[in-house]
């Protein structure tokens, strides 16, 4: 019996291995290495939606649940489109669900839906509204559970990205690798949205981000 379990924990070991190395080898093949953002949006102008992205959002710490919620919702959307339209189409998305409000975001039925599928502001995905919708729900599940979803998130911190990315798994939907990974740096539970050169490193760092506080 020992050694049968002993193999079966070899075979778990092996197995959960293998799955981190291949989360760790899509994250690399999807997208270039996040530091990369500094150096594309170091020449573009000031108003430019990137450059303002960059100096103003990315990385900073983030303790608003429904400010939480709705950079959830531009990552969700930014699934195979480009990062860049997704930004241009945040006041849109912000206006489409309210603010990024979790409660009525949470109670949307079908006209809502209907109304979001038809509105050319934002990006008409049915999967992707679907997943927003009952995101929402669940997040709503989190607040009465933890007080708040920011709550819930300093409870499972810190912790590293294949147990972020699992534990989005099985709460969340439409919530793959790259979206987890993308959303924990950009709201400062994880470190690598800027590089230490970068002109905003700092501004980052007096922000206060989770990583931080390890
Ligand atoms: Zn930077």
């Amino acid at each position: 019996m020992r050694t049968k379990g002993k193999l079966t924990l070899q075979v778990v070991a092996f197995c959960w291995h293998f799955t981190s190395l291949r989360y760790k080898f899509y994250i690399m093949q999807i997208k270039p290495p996040l530091v990369s953002y500094c150096e594309q949006v170091r020449n573009l102008p000031p108003d430019d939606p990137d450059r303002k992205h960059h100096d103003h959002v990315h990385g900073f710490a983030v303790k608003d649940d429904n400010e939480l919620f709705g950079r959830l919702i531009m990552e969700i959307n930014q699934a195979g489109l480009n990062w860049t339209l997704i930004l241009k189409k945040e006041e849109n998305f912000r206006r489409a669900f309210e603010g990024f409000d979790i409660l009525k975001v949470a109670a949307y039925g079908e006209d809502d839906k209907s109304r979001l599928l038809a509105d050319a502001g934002i990006i008409r995905n049915r999967r992707k509204v679907d997943a927003v919708i009952h995101n929402a729900g669940v997040i709503r599940g989190l607040q009465r559970e933890y007080g708040s979803f920011s709550s819930w998130l300093d409870h499972h911190h810190p912790m590293g990205i294949d147990g972020w990315v699992r534990l989005f798994k099985k709460t969340f939907r439409f919530t793959g690798p790259e979206i987890v990974n993308e959303w924990l740096m950009s709201t400062g539970y994880l470190p690598g949205a800027h590089r230490e050169d970068c002109p905003v490193y700092d501004k980052v760092i007096r922000s206060g981000p989770e990583w931080l506080k390890l």
